[in-house]
């Protein structure tokens, strides 16, 4: 056995694992578990977009090692589709760099941008791989608080002015995981007039980009004016387009942050599987019915269990955007206490909020990743409990 290296031994747990392990537990002794736990797109990737991949296998040009820094022809389509979905002028060449998944180039920024013991300002709750990438870079971690009151936007005038001058980096998230809350073109404005003011690179995670409900499409923070002085966008297909498990995102924005990202890539990966990058396009440039079918979907889904809820008595409030409902926790349980009650005695697996940060204490996150069905079945289950006064 070797000694692992520090840098190893320091990693965040991951939650998810241990939450995956109960979960198993549970089905292993027989149970029927409804598991709303994960953040997995249970929907298979559309048909054009498979076969795309199909044809793109068969071409010889794709068995070699594809481009360092990706297909020119993937970096025109991202540049094609944020100009037709949020009227933002991408330049293919030095405004985007191709990813394996948005998680890959979260995990990436810090280590681009930050010295060791430099400041990164997260959102707490937040998607927990923000913290392994501020750990793997050996900097220095401020939470930004998320709270219902704020609609789950950071309040910059609570950071003091010394760790505004110390602040590098930024990370957010709308729509947001786990919250759920979307932000306006206004809040992404006062975003890049801070960013600047204070000399901070601001890491819009846009993985929800497309799933705004109530006909409200959410907003790219590139939008806003001044952002690419200030920033970039991490976009994956992998919610967009139920893809998963194909592992294609990119980041787009600032130069010189695409530059950096691009750098330690070189020296890391040569680039995606060129036939994926195929099918990438296909699927920006491709129709886009899907993606209104995928959002009316969730949008279903959301209003069968919010409403499923709010008739057995519990208040809870329905997502903005994304694909999560980030639900109240009855009194007298914590959040961890409760989703082992929920998973123990009616098995149903929620994600207890603690595990997005400690402003994540007091909810649980659903996913609206399986059926009606079976979401109307998990309402029905913690109907049973009788937890709450109709
Ligand atoms: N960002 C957020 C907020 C997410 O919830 C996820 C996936 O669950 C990701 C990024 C990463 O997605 P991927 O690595 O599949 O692109």
């Amino acid at each position: 056995t070797f000694k692992k290296a520090e840098r190893i031994n320091s990693l965040p747990q991951q939650f998810f694992a241990s939450l995956t392990g109960k979960v198993q537990e549970v089905m292993k002794q027989g149970h029927d578990v409804i598991n709303l736990g994960q953040g997995n797109p249970d929907q298979p990737t559309p048909p054009h977009i498979v076969d795309a991949m199909i044809k793109a296998v068969n071409s010889p040009d794709n068995h070699k090692y594809s481009p360092f820094r990706g297909l020119d022809s993937f970096k025109e389509a991202i540049s094609v589709f944020y100009k037709r979905e949020y009227g933002v002028d991408i330049d293919p060449q030095e405004e985007v760099a191709v990813l394996f998944g948005g998680k890959a180039g979260l995990v990436e920024l810090p280590q681009c941008l930050l010295n060791p013991g430099e400041t990164v300002l997260v959102p707490d709750p937040g998607y927990p791989d923000y913290l392994s990438g501020v750990s793997l870079a050996e900097a220095r971690m401020v939470t930004m608080p998320l709270i219902e009151e704020n609609q789950f936007l950071p309040d910059y005038g609570d950071i003091t002015l010394e760790e505004r001058e110390k602040a590098k980096l930024m990370f957010l998230n709308y729509p947001n995981n786990p919250t759920g809350a979307v932000a306006s073109r206004t809040f992404f404005e006062e975003t890049a007039a801070f960013a600047k003011n204070h000399g901070i690179c601001v890491v819009h995670d846009f993985a929800y980009g497309a799933i705004g409900f109530d006909g409200k499409k959410p907003v790219s923070f590139l939008e806003a004016d001044g952002a690419k002085d200030t920033g970039i966008e991490i976009y994956t297909l992998s919610k967009t387009y139920n893809m998963a498990g194909w592992r294609v995102g990119f980041a787009v924005g600032n130069k010189s942050v695409i530059d950096a990202i691009n750098i330690l890539q070189d020296h890391m990966y040569v680039s995606l599987f060129g036939a994926v990058q195929e099918a990438a396009v296909e699927a920006l440039l491709g129709s886009q019915n899907c993606v209104e079918e995928l959002v009316a979907s969730y949008e279903s889904r959301r209003k069968t269990f919010i409403n499923g809820l709010r008739e057995i008595g519990w208040d809870v409030k329905a997502p903005a955007g994304s694909f999560f409902a980030w639900l109240k926790v009855p009194e007298g349980f914590s959040s961890v206490e409760f989703s082992d009650f929920l998973l123990e005695e009616v098995n149903v697996a929620v994600a207890p909020g603690v595990g997005f940060g400690e402003y994540g204490e007091g909810y649980v996150r659903a996913g609206l990743l399986t059926s009606e069905e079976r979401l109307s079945e998990a309402v029905k289950r913690i109907e049973n409990l009788k937890l709450f006064d109709k």
